[in-house]
């Protein structure tokens, strides 16, 4: 069973200007492909883990990598990489995180304002202990 891990998912492609074809010498003929990866705990995406690159002649259809390509067309793929945003919802999962961590304050503020108000009651002790009884609250602050 796979609890944690790591996923890529394209993001853009584009055609690249001005770069060469290491392979076939053919100008502008070169498409690139963003991949983003992310970090996922059961296939909830948590955060971002960086963005690759591939490239592929349309040519003579030959694959390449990022250290495969000339001095262009690591300048073009830079430029292109810098216009690929990383989408939002790979960020989910510290979204849940933080939403969960203000539940848990916000649920514990209440629970300090109600028994705030117990204890200005009269007969406050008798109150509280029935609660207690009844299972409504967990443990008293003295
Ligand atoms: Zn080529």
């Amino acid at each position: 069973m796979i609890i944690f891990g790591h996923r890529s998912t394209h993001l853009k492609s584009a055609q690249l200007r001005n770069v060469k074809c290491p392979n076939c010498e053919t100008q502008d003929q070169m498409t690139a492909s963003v991949y983003g990866r992310h970090v996922h705990i059961f296939w909830i995406p948590i955060f971002p883990a960086g963005k690759t690159g591939v490239f592929e002649c349309q040519h003579c259809h030959k694959g390449f990598k990022k250290k495969g390509l000339g001095e262009d067309g690591k300048l073009a793929y830079k430029n292109f990489k810098s216009t690929v945003k990383t989408p939002l919802w790979k960020y989910s999962g510290l979204a849940i995180i933080a939403l969960l961590i203000c539940w848990g304050f916000y649920a514990s503020k209440q629970k300090d304002n109600r028994v705030a108000e117990l204890v200005k009651q009269p007969a406050c002790l008798i109150n509280i202990l029935l609660k207690q009884k009844q299972g409504i609250f967990l443990h008293l602050k003295s």
